[in-house]
């Protein structure tokens, strides 16, 4: 068997993400250690009981002492806190890398409390299904999927070339891009959709409670695939739409004045510009599947996402 990439690695925060690569590392020979911290001891103990990692402790500064690597996998919000809890003990030399779904708030968050010496690599895997928790990870959610890394300019290459071959060895494909372009981008892929969904959902529940019945009974024409994405995490979400607001804003603006034009299509009866927009959509469904990225996230047990 090959040697590991890393030594010891610690998680900080422990849900669907990091428990999924606490199990993808594990199964793949990743690591000879795998440290696990987070904020509460309940979670902490359903980590332990899961046999997630080698060691386990609610300090992250203990976690991260003598890690080569040390992968920050909480909420974005918490970012900033976490960082600056570890930047003492973080040994010379090692990588922090992350998770968060918005990259320009890691750097401004995470990178003022990186000491001279250790290397910060942002990522962010193109992953997910809409349940929390460590007992939500599996270590097939990776294969086949993408991982955006974002270092600055100047970043240590081994540092990016070591968090590259981690997230090649959890079966991700790897592609480098800057923290702005991957925020527009991930305005449109799923910020966007996510903001749509919930607001659909949520005014399907504002009816009145007759059509509400009704809702739910013939969900299967549509409504219910926007219930599933709207199923993520409310404080994951607001984070997303707290940090990328101006990408999500300028996505939102085009959207609308696209949206107008389908009204007054609608209005018009304009039946040629309806079938035209609709082509072209169907035509982006037939790119997705020729990529291979048109399967939902799913977890062995049936949970989709
Ligand atoms: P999750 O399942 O809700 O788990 C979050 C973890 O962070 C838990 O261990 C939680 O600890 C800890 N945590 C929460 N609030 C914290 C705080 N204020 N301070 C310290 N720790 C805190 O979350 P997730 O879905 O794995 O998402 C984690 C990150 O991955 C987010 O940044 C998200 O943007 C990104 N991401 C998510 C997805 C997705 O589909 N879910 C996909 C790609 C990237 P306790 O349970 O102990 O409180």
């Amino acid at each position: 068997m090959s040697e590991p990439l890393f030594d010891r690695v610690a998680l900080i925060g422990i849900g669907l993400i990091g428990s999924s690569l606490a199990l993808a590392m594990k199964l793949h020979g990743l690591t000879s250690h795998i440290a696990i911290s987070t904020r509460s001891a309940e979670t902490l103990a359903t980590a332990e009981k899961l046999n997630l990692g080698n060691s386990y402790a609610l300090d992250a500064a203990e976690a991260v002492r003598g890690a080569d690597l040390v992968i920050i996998c909480t909420p974005m919000g918490a970012q900033g806190a976490v960082a600056q809890s570890i930047r003492e003990s973080l040994k010379p030399g090692a990588i922090v890398t992350d998770v968060g779904s918005v990259k320009s708030t890691t750097i401004r968050d995470i990178a003022p409390h990186i000491p001279q010496g250790v290397h910060l690599v942002p990522g962010h895997p193109i992953a997910g299904t809409e349940h929390s928790g460590p007992e939500a990870g599996f270590a097939g959610l990776f294969p086949g999927r993408w991982t955006i890394l974002t270092p600055a300019d100047g970043t240590d290459a081994d540092a990016t070339d070591k968090v590259r071959r981690l997230w090649e060895g959890c079966g991700a494909n790897v592609e480098i891009m800057t923290p702005e372009h991957h925020d527009r981008v991930l305005a449109v892929t799923s910020h966007l959709p996510h903001l749509i969904a919930y607001t659909i959902v949520d005014t399907a529940d504002q009816l009145e409670d007759e059509t509400k019945e009704e809702v739910i009974k013939f969900s299967a024409s549509g409504f219910r695939d926007f219930t599933r994405i709207a199923a993520g995490d409310p404080v994951m979400w607001r984070d997303v739409f707290l940090t990328n607001r101006d990408a999500v804003l300028e996505i939102l603006g085009r959207f609308t004045e696209d949206l107008t034009a389908m009204q007054r299509a609608i209005r018009k009866g304009d039946g040629p510009m309806l079938e035209q927009t609709f082509a072209r959509a169907r035509a982006v469904r037939r790119s997705i599947i020729d990529a291979k990225q048109h399967t939902p996230d799913v977890k062995p047990n049936g949970d989709s996402t």
